[in-house]
């Protein structure tokens, strides 16, 4: 945050001006009860037309800007050998360090790509933290994820700068455990999506690389969310505040062996890519590519976005870029840390998140407390959020539920998308909703799919509370509000 206003206070300003936009609308409260009743009160299953706000997540949601959109129209639509593709060959060159570029549809296509060449059954992939579509890869390739984060990594209120860093005394210990040979990779995740989006520090990686390479350990960064992390170390790291996020950006790289993203996130985009300076890494890849993805020189993205993501990659080490969310983040976690919210702290990349064990401490977790939270969520504003607790984990072999480490209602903010208002907006919202907490009561499943139930399962309201909320809502709000 730049811009600081008379009275000392630094506010998330934009550093860019909006020249298209999108209309949104509020449904009155009844609209919403409809809404979320034909959903089965799973905020997946709501429709764009009765959404407010859609905080669902910031994948592929994110406002691009103005080049990326002009870049688009001069794509080169050749099926091999298009311009497209060495433009985003030569933006990695230039900004990321790496000679070799593969583009593939999503980030999950590296990470199944990435699977399928290192991972053998009876392995231990090391990571600071999973994501859901990381592990679930890993997995199916035979390996075991160990999230090897520090003390303190899961405490919702914290002070904790670096969350997201990978525990080394853990880390050695896996090593002795496992062997080298069964550890294939240790693959750092810059901003931990699920924790919060908190990130590690520079120093951090430093010392998991010196443990990594002599061993013969290759080190994989999941670069989805980078910008934001490399912006939380010029912040948060004392020796590199006064580096640019371009010069934090290559010193990350320069700590890994291959890398790989989901472009919907840091580049704006919707694609993925990999990156090494290794031609081993480069030539085993290769050979998947047009079997699963497509040609090398598109690898299932559209030629349109390969130019966007080109021009993203050299934006995103723009600190007004790399800021835009996480300022904004910054500024709609104090206004609910201030209004007595149960935010998780310090703020993140990508989204606010809520404690939502503290925020309904009258619900037990058989009974899914983040879910009933992000369903109250919009019933009382419109606001579209998503559950990351225990209907995100599916049930054990016993058909038992496995209560999640936190539960979590996670507030995504797309990059350029939304405005301080809007988070005033959510902030007082929720503020209502914690004053009449006991309004909101438990949900159970009729409709349970076996995996990833988050997605689609469909969920009742125990003793109807649904509609008694938005009652006691439009009491006191009037009912178009
Ligand atoms: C989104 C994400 C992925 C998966 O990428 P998709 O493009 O959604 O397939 C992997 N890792 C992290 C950290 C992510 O945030």
């Amino acid at each position: 945050m730049t811009v600081r206003l008379s009275n000392g206070t630094y506010i998330p300003i934009e550093m860019h001006k909006v020249r298209i936009v999108q209309k949104t609308t509020l449904p009155p409260a009844a609209q919403r009860l409809a809404a979320i009743e034909e959903a089965g009160y799973n905020t997946f299953l709501l429709k764009s037309r009765d959404l407010f706000l859609d905080m669902l997540t910031d994948s592929g949601t994110n406002a691009m800007s103005d080049n990326q959109l002009a870049a688009m129209m001069v794509a080169d639509d050749a099926y091999a050998g298009g311009e497209s593709f060495y433009r985003l060959q030569s933006a990695t060159q230039d900004i990321l360090g790496f000679k070799h570029c593969i583009p593939v549809h999503q980030g999950r296509a590296a990470e199944h790509l990435l699977a399928k060449i290192f991972i053998k059954p009876g392995d231990a992939v090391v990571m600071n933290y999973h994501f859901t579509t990381t592990k679930a890869h890993f997995e199916i390739a035979g390996g075991k994820v160990l999230e090897l984060y520090g003390p303190g990594a899961l405490d919702t209120e914290s002070t904790n700068p670096f969350k997201g860093n990978l525990d080394l005394d853990r880390f050695r210990a896996a090593i002795d455990e496992w062997g080298v040979e069964h550890i294939p990779f240790v693959r750092m995740e810059a901003t931990t999506n699920l924790i919060g989006g908190q990130p590690f520090s520079l120093g951090n990686l430093k010392d998991v690389r010196a443990i990594a390479a002599p061993l013969g350990i290759p080190v994989i960064m999941d670069c989805s969310l980078i910008t934001e992390n490399a912006y939380f170390i010029k912040r948060r790291e004392a020796e590199y505040k006064d580096w640019t996020i371009g010069q934090i950006i290559s010193e990350m790289m320069a700590q890994c062996d291959l890398i790989y993203l989901s472009g919907r996130k840091s580049t704006c985009v919707r694609g993925g890519m990999i990156a090494t300076n290794s031609d081993d890494y480069y030539t085993t890849l290769k050979g998947w590519l047009p079997l699963y993805e497509g040609f090398l020189t598109y690898g299932g993205m559209s030629s349109k976005e390969l130019e966007a993501m080109a021009v993203g990659i050299r934006e995103m080490v723009d600190i007004d870029v790399a800021s835009s969310s996480a300022d904004l983040i910054e500024y709609f976690v104090n206004e609910m840390t201030s209004r007595g919210i149960p935010a998780v702290t310090p703020p993140g990349g990508l989204a606010g998140h809520v404690d939502a064990m503290k925020f309904l401490p009258h619900l037990p977790q058989s009974v899914y407390p983040a879910g009933c939270m992000a369903a109250a969520v919009y019933l009382v504003s419109g606001v579209r959020t998503m559950e990351r607790g225990t209907i995100s984990m599916d049930r054990d072999e016993q058909g038992n539920d496995v209560f999640a480490d936190i539960e979590l209602c996670r507030f995504a903010v797309p990059r350029r998308v939304y405005s301080m208002a809007h988070m005033q907006y959510v902030a007082d919202r929720l503020s209502w909703l914690m004053a009449n907490k006991e309004l909101v009561g438990g949900l159970e499943f009729y409709e349970e799919p076996p995996v990833l139930r988050f997605f689609t399962g469909r969920l009742n309201p125990i003793n109807n509370w649904g509609a008694k909320l938005v009652e006691a809502f439009a009491a006191e709000f009037g009912p178009d509000a």
